[in-house]
């Protein structure tokens, strides 16, 4: 079977070679290969196969052939399901027959001639099925541009005249700009012929002062004069066919196919597609992308070897782009700045995905990061988008899809700063603000030019929904909060970098560390008398191992630890709302609210019982918390009170640090001063009073973990499809039935579950630590295997439902 070739074991589990991913256990492995990616993927191959063995490869005939001249000349062997020309060169075809057999019958003739020429034949090449890996700018690629950049950078004087030199080095040069220009006139020219009184108007980094050479030309397609032309040209052509006007002209135009009012944005964009293959010269690869965030129409100028984005629903980017270019207006150390952080994100591979959506940086995202530390400078270097609004006058005042994008057009009217710093010193502050930054507690807003507290866009959704329907304006969502959150400057329902994963805010984060450190450094600061790499050049170095991942800096922790992420999104309306009061101390609310569902999971969903108690605490001492705590790291369970167990008066072993008996310390909150600036807001997270250090002893006598799916299934008679930990309910009914039918445990499996909470400068989450305490070491594997995955789905079920409703 296909599946048994894709699998292979490896010391730390399972690989699966067409996906490409990694399986801790038999349980993930199972559950990968019944998922979407897996299926999808086997479907592919499958169909790439058939493809594969039903064509074949014909070369040798006139450059100028049809399709249509192969069809003719092939179908004697066989019914033709498809003819692929090779566009480009036309010195190629591949011809895909219904029938396999018909491959054999054109094989079997010794020539082919068609239209005087020998026809080569020849059956298709067989290969290797590989998902296609997005493009990653590799370690040589990164090292050889850079080769490319270091003398001009060496020669310079300082560092503040490095970074002016990779401004030149990369900036859309005049003719570059004016290529582009003369593109988008020709654009323009031929959409208004069919889309009358329309628009198309650039944003992004070709004009917004931070484009490199080869940006992509990003395009908004503004309709909204049409519509009005169509409205108007129905009623004309309805009066004409009343009698009463003889202006016809929308029956000729591509309108009378479409009414823009009530088209979806993909009928628009195929539109517009058919218009680009069509009419305008040197367009290639023109494809329609739906499932982006802002639908688009994409293509390749081949004479300008250009990438384009055209969309049409993109007023808010038309904006945001005017306001980046004011900025850069209003402050001429922005650009250097942008540019170089730009550049040291792509040689660290953290910015910037080279086909699209991905889990880095993208470079707006990263702007809005430099922004925010400007404003955020002692004195300030920028104002905030508020402080702009007010130095607004009334012609400027601008509402977009309901959100105030109000600023002054001209930079002249804001007041400049005060601040004198030099590039150097503001790149090295950079890198130290970013360096210390509470990002898992805090909201990048740009538009406030502070960090708000995480906690206050908890009930964002239900305020937004609320002001909405007092000033009738449009309700938006909250933003998607992740582990990096930058909010949009005027789209406040919008997280920039809400594609980020732990990883990747982990690698910014780190990366911001290790320049800080580096920008202390003589080699920093000083040109090197012997002509060594100084300066930006140590700075811009790529790591030779690809990206630096939190991973491979997490400490051994994982190998006996699960994680449980703070994920705001799954949390009923009442806790968020809790969360929100409680402002820097919500982590420790929530880690209460976790603690208990963990809890729960043991004692009333796997039923176990409290273990018997440790025989002597110093033997227990030994085995206690022995991770490597960093001081970033807010650790509950650092006073090893923890195994001071006490028996909760339900039965379950849930201690609270030296509360026995169950009784819960109250949980308060550390400070209700939610507005600290990033600054002022170093982690303290550790001061102020700790609930208890949940440590528990359980003990379980039935083999819980084995066969699980099997008896949900029968229980549910697949009218239930949930996954494994969606269903509270259904899971005790799955334990219970397996500790009524399956005999005890010889020994029972004892173990110890100890929980930490992380936060700070890394992305808030609980690591519980599971050990065994009992010998039954055997069974200890299967079952931590098992809630490496269960616990996780479990806890955000309770937490989802209300840990004390559930
Ligand atoms: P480059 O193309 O050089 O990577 P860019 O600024 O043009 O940089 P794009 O990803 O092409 O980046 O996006 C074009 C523009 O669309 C941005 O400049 C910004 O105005 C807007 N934009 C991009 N991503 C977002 C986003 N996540 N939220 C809001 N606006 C965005
Ligand atoms: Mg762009």
């Amino acid at each position: 079977m296909d599946t048994d070739r894709d699998i292979r074991t490896t010391p730390r589990g399972f690989h699966c070679n067409l996906c490409n991913v990694n399986l801790a256990n038999q349980s993930s492995l199972d559950e990968h290969v019944k998922g979407r990616k897996h299926r999808t993927l086997s479907g592919v191959r499958t169909t790439r196969k058939a493809q594969e063995e039903h064509s074949l490869f014909v070369s040798g005939f006139n450059r100028g052939t049809a399709q249509t001249d192969l069809v003719d000349y092939f179908q004697k062997f066989g019914d033709i399901a498809e003819v692929i020309m090779d566009k480009d060169k036309g010195v190629y075809a591949i011809i895909q027959f219904s029938e396999k057999d018909s491959i054999q019958a054109a094989l079997s003739q010794v020539e082919h001639q068609m239209k005087g020429l020998k026809l080569r034949v020849k059956p298709r090449e067989k290969k290797e099925f590989k998902k296609v890996q997005k493009k990653k700018p590799d370690f040589k690629n990164l090292q050889e541009l850079l080769e490319k950049l270091k003398p001009m950078l060496c020669e310079t004087d300082s560092v503040n005249a490095q970074m002016q030199c990779v401004v030149e080095r990369f900036q859309l040069g005049e003719n570059e700009k004016k290529a582009r220009g003369l593109l988008i006139q020709l654009l323009h020219e031929v959409f208004t012929e069919f889309f009358p009184d329309s628009q198309i108007l650039p944003f992004g980094s070709s004009v917004n002062t931070f484009g490199i050479h080869s940006c992509d030309l990003d395009l908004f397609l503004d309709l909204e004069n049409t519509k009005t032309f169509q409205a108007r040209a129905k009623s004309t052509t309805q009066q004409a066919a009343d009698g009463c006007s003889d202006d016809v002209r929308s029956e000729d135009s591509i309108l009378s196919d479409i009414d823009l009012t009530t088209a979806s944005p993909a009928e628009v964009l195929e539109l517009a597609a058919a218009i680009l293959r069509k009419c305008v010269p040197g367009v290639q690869k023109v494809q329609v992308v739906v499932s982006a965030r802002l639908p688009l129409v994409k293509f390749h100028h081949r004479e300008l070897d250009l990438q384009v984005d055209i969309t049409i629903n993109n007023r808010l980017a038309v904006r945001n782009t005017h306001f980046l270019q004011l900025c850069s207006g209003l402050e001429p150390r922005l650009q250097p700045l942008v540019y170089t952080i730009r550049y040291w994100a792509r040689q660290k591979q953290l910015a910037g995905n080279p086909c699209g959506a991905g889990p880095l940086l993208n470079n707006y995202a990263l702007t809005l990061l430099v922004i925010f530390f400007l404003q955020n400078a002692e004195p300030p270097v920028l104002p905030t988008v508020e402080n702009l609004k007010q130095l607004a006058c009334e012609e400027e005042e601008c509402v977009i899809e309901g959100w105030n994008c109000t600023f002054p057009s001209l930079s002249i009217s804001v007041p400049p700063t005060k601040n004198t710093q030099d590039l150097c010193s503001l790149l090295a502050a950079f890198f130290s603000y970013y360096a210390t930054f509470d990002f898992a507690s805090s909201v990048i807003s740009v538009r406030e030019g502070r960090a708000l507290p995480v906690t206050s866009l908890l009930c964002h959704a239900e305020k937004n929904e609320e002001e909405a329907m007092e000033a009738s304006k449009p309700f938006s969502q909250a933003p998607k909060l992740g582990p990096l959150n930058i909010l949009d400057p005027f789209e406040l329902s919008h997280n920039v970098a809400g594609n980020l994963t732990d990883r990747s805010q982990h690698s910014f984060q780190k990366e911001c560390q290790e320049a800080e450190k580096y920008c202390r450094s003589l080699q920093y600061q000083r040109k090197s008398s012997k002509g060594k790499s100084w300066g930006l050049v140590r700075l811009f170095t790529p790591h030779s191992e690809g990206p630096r991942h939190g991973a491979q800096e997490r400490p051994p922790e994982k190998e006996l630890s699960i994680v449980l992420p703070f994920k705001p999104g799954v949390l009923p309306k009442a806790l968020r709302s809790q969360l929100s009061l409680a402002g820097d101390g919500f982590r420790l609310l929530w880690f209460q609210g976790a603690c208990d569902a963990v809890a729960k999971v043991f004692q009333n969903i796997l039923k176990c019982g409290p273990a018997s108690p440790p025989k002597s605490l110093a033997v227990e001492d030994g085995d206690t918390d022995d991770s490597a705590d960093t001081s970033a790291e807010l650790n509950m369970s650092a006073e090893h009170t923890d195994d001071d167990d006490g028996i909760s008066s339900s039965g379950g072993a849930i201690p609270q640090g030296k509360a026995r008996g169950g009784a819960k310390r109250p949980l308060t909150s550390e400070s209700s001063d939610t507005s600290l600036s990033p600054r002022e807001k170093k982690p303290r997270l550790g001061s102020g009073p700790k609930p208890g250090a949940p440590c528990w002893r359980w003990s379980q006598s039935h083999a819980v973990w084995a066969g699980r799916r099997k008896v949900r299934r029968e229980l549910v008679k697949d009218t239930d499809t949930r996954p494994e930990g969606s269903n509270m309910e259904l899971e005790m009914q799955v334990t219970q039935h397996i500790v009524d039918k399956e005999p005890v445990l010889q020994d029972p499996l004892e173990f110890k579950v100890q929980a930490r909470l992380v936060g700070a400068t890394q992305s808030t989450r609980v690591i519980l630590k599971v050990r065994p305490i009992s010998d039954n070491k055997l069974f200890f594997q299967d079952f931590f295997h098992f809630l490496e995955v269960f616990l996780p789905k479990m806890v955000d079920t309770l937490m989802e439902k209300g840990v004390k409703n559930a």
